[in-house]
């Protein structure tokens, strides 16, 4: 009798043979501007550790105290045996950080996204989304039942003509920050005078803005003018705050309402208290060390600008940490990205169907901690393994 999961085998072969196949590399060390990998010290470019906290010794530090006092599991849903004190603190932490009345944490910043639009929209509702927002929104459109509308990338005013269109219930307009594959930012500005004429909710997702973007690393709402005008904001604590896990931030109402209806808070097992702790102390390194923002936001124009002047096609600036080089063929993606590695600097390729066919990348990110040096360094093995050269 064959086996019922043949097909495994046959969809690993079509992936490998489409130059798609994903495997997992295994670090030595924790995410540093250098770690370790195969006995090797590489220049680390791939992680989303933007400020350098997640193994700073004060959020390590609250980490491993946090983990003495309260254990390393949560045990159980919150609404079931109580969170922990850490959990309140930390959520009115980001209400200020984020200047909103309210806030919740989720376990990831993946299930921020699912739980919330499917608790915001269902059937007979409508989903307003940009065409490169994270895999997360698009799973939690699905996820909620509401019919999605997909607008051109950053294109306010395409988002203006499909909201023309009269839906009976709700409006739910939702989009990143910063791009997480593409790393441009939105124009929130416009879309939030487009939200306001048609009486759409907002919903922007900070994952890449959030202690990178905007003043005092606010993010990008603050720094496009917009408190108080985005209803529902959602951000990491897995990226720059160097932790794990997601947030809501909004008015007490909505974070009440999501309490008792967004799923992904209610069935899923609080956060740990060590990384409650850990993005509690990130919140206040980033508070009194804003150079940090700074730095990174420096870092990545660094490497924009080097490789635009070794003559790489690379876009328009980046507004945050992250510096994709389009390359176009998922092969050629991956070639580059074995070529740097060669040369001990680490650049995944990104492949479909993270982005579109024909748009394979190496996605480039920085750190406040990476040096200058290492910045140009990498340029050069960018240069020495050009695809084309
Ligand atoms: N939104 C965006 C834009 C992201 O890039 C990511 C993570 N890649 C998420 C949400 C999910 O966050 P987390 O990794 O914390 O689950």
């Amino acid at each position: 009798m064959s086996d019922p999961l043949d097909f495994t085998r046959a969809e690993l072969d079509r992936l490998d043979a489409a130059s798609l196949l994903r495997e997992v590399r295994a670090l030595d060390s924790a995410q540093g501007p250098e770690v370790d990998l195969n006995g090797r010290r590489v220049l680390l470019l791939a992680s989303n550790n933007y400020l350098g906290l997640a193994n700073d010794p004060r959020v390590v530090g609250a980490a491993a105290d946090a983990a003495r006092r309260w254990g390393a599991g949560s045990g159980s849903a919150r609404l079931i045996s109580g969170g922990v004190r850490l959990h309140d603190e930390l959520e009115a932490r980001i209400a200020a950080f984020k200047g909103t009345e309210s806030a919740l944490l989720f376990s990831s910043g993946y299930l921020a996204n699912l739980g919330t639009i499917s608790a915001l929209v269902g059937r007979g509702d409508a989903i307003f989304s940009d065409e490169l927002n994270h895999a997360s929104i698009i799973d939690g459109a699905r996820l909620s039942g509401a019919h999605v509308h997909v607008y051109r990338h950053a294109d306010a005013g395409h988002l203006d003509e499909l909201l023309a269109s009269p839906v009976a219930g709700r409006r739910l307009v939702v989009s990143d920050a910063v791009f997480s594959m593409d790393g441009d930012l939105a124009p929130l500005r416009d879309i939030a005078d487009v939200c306001d004429r048609h009486g759409a909710i907002l919903m922007v997702d900070e994952a890449h803005a959030t202690g990178v973007v905007g003043p005092g690393g606010r993010g990008a709402v603050a720094e496009a003018g917009l408190d108080g005008r985005v209803p529902v904001v959602m951000g990491t604590l897995s990226k720059a705050l160097g932790a794990a896990g997601g947030f809501i931030a909004g008015s007490a109402d909505l974070i009440a309402y999501l309490r008792n209806g967004a799923r992904a808070f209610i069935f899923d097992t609080a956060m740990p208290a060590p990384v409650a702790a850990a993005a509690l102390a990130a919140l206040e390194v980033i508070e009194a060390e804003p150079w940090r923002g700074e730095r990174a936001r420096a870092l990545s124009l660094r490497l924009w600008s080097g490789l635009s002047s070794a003559g790489f096609t690379v876009g328009s600036a980046p507004a945050a940490a992250i510096v994709p080089l389009v390359v176009g063929e998922a092969t050629d993606a991956l070639a580059m990205s074995a070529a740097l590695l060669a040369q001990d600097v680490l650049v995944p390729a990104i492949r479909p169907p993270s982005v579109a066919p024909g748009t394979a990348r190496l996605r480039a990110t920085v750190m406040a901690t990476h040096t200058d040096e290492q910045i140009d360094a990498a340029v050069r093995a960018f240069t020495a393994c050009r695809v084309d050269a």
